[in-house]
């Protein structure tokens, strides 16, 4: 038996695969290997035929931000024309908007603001709890490392804050990938790889679910995505924390890094891979928000059990020249023409 095969045995008998043998495994495998590998493991987790999906909306309650980062055509440095914090009257019309829509729950998520204070954020979560009582899932990992360091408090401190303030649970967000050799090159300004998962075993830590994200595509290679996983899977063994992991391409339209957009294949195996190798996270998340309907509907053969959210507002990959709208009856007839049926769920994937 050779490499390759060993290790396809392996993932079979459902063992793991260290970062070495996924390595082989992506280079060696064509793509419906890398697909089929993923799919067993996925009905494995996941029996039924069910696809899930959320009705959420994102929120940026503010596009000023001191990051820089070189993928974001989102942001405006402090004092640009075109910068924003939401005022609350927006803020009501548009959580009223998702309620009105059968949502469950909003995305919270802005730049990193040098001009708010700690009763910003707090006072926030409180007027949307007191007015409207939905979920709050908000403050990827480099917001609130921000806060911590602005605020001049402990990370812990800040989550319990922000927890008692109204917040639910946290966005895994600002991961793009977990290593510094490419975080300082994308986004120099952002909170490093092991302040970012430091940020979610403290939140996991205080009760909080949170999800993982990575964005590939940029400056990083297969080695670097690998050693991403790795990082998510490791924190994940000691905490279970993370509801789901959700990959997606990097957007290079209107962005500062010229490189070619990855291709739909690129995404496929990717994918494929996370799901067989994070064995220790329950879901994994199709992005048709950067893939398109097409590729989302066959990632749910790939390793994907989730379609995520309607996003009935998405700001930040649309600044990336990347605007896939989809109505809640086109996001339940993809998944259902794909063989499944599609089921509303929470932020923790529990049924509506
Ligand atoms: S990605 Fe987020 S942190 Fe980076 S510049 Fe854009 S808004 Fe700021």
């Amino acid at each position: 038996m050779n490499e390759l095969s060993e290790i396809i045995k392996k993932i079979q008998d459902h063992q793991r695969i260290d970062t070495h043998e996924a390595g082989i495994l992506f280079k060696q495998a064509d793509l419906l290997t890398l697909g089929q590998l993923a799919n067993a493991k996925r009905c494995h987790l996941h029996p039924d035929p069910v696809v899930t999906y959320v009705i959420d909306r994102n929120i940026n309650y503010t596009n000023i931000c001191v990051s820089g980062c070189r993928f974001c055509a989102f942001f405006r440095s402090p004092g640009a024309s075109g910068g924003y914090v939401i005022s609350r009257k927006d803020l009501a019309d548009k959580i009223q908007e998702t309620l009105d829509l059968g949502g469950t729950q909003i995305l919270l998520q802005g730049g990193m603001n040098p001009d708010l204070d700690l009763n910003f954020y707090t006072d926030m979560l409180g007027f949307i709890k007191q007015e409207f009582g939905i979920h709050i899932h908000g403050f990827s990992p480099p917001e609130i490392h921000f806060m911590a360091d602005k605020f001049n408090m402990s990370v812990a401190d800040t989550i319990q804050c922000l927890k008692q303030a109204g917040l639910d649970s946290i966005p895994g967000g600002g991961a793009e990938i977990l290593c510094d050799e490419i975080r300082t090159k994308v986004s120099p300004n952002k909170c490093n790889a092991n302040e970012w998962l430091e940020v979610m075993r403290q939140a996991h830590g205080a009760g909080m679910r949170s999800s993982a994200t990575m964005m590939f595509g940029h400056l990083d290679t297969m080695d670097h995505v690998i050693e991403h996983l790795d990082r998510i899977r490791q924190l994940q063994d000691d905490t279970h924390g993370f509801t789901a992991f959700i990959p997606w391409t990097f957007q290079p339209e209107n962005t500062r890094i010229p490189v070619e957009k990855k291709t739909g294949v690129e995404y496929l195996k990717v994918l494929a891979l996370s799901r067989i190798f994070l064995d220790n996270v329950d879901n994994i998340q199709a992005s048709w928000v950067t893939q398109g309907d097409k590729i989302a509907q066959t990632a749910l053969f790939f390793g994907a059990n989730d379609m995520g959210s309607t996003m009935i507002e998405e700001n930040v990959v649309a600044a990336a020249g990347v605007s896939f709208m989809m109505p809640l009856e086109s996001l339940q007839r993809l998944i259902a023409t794909a063989g499944f049926t599609p089921r509303q769920r929470d932020c923790f994937y529990n049924p509506v």
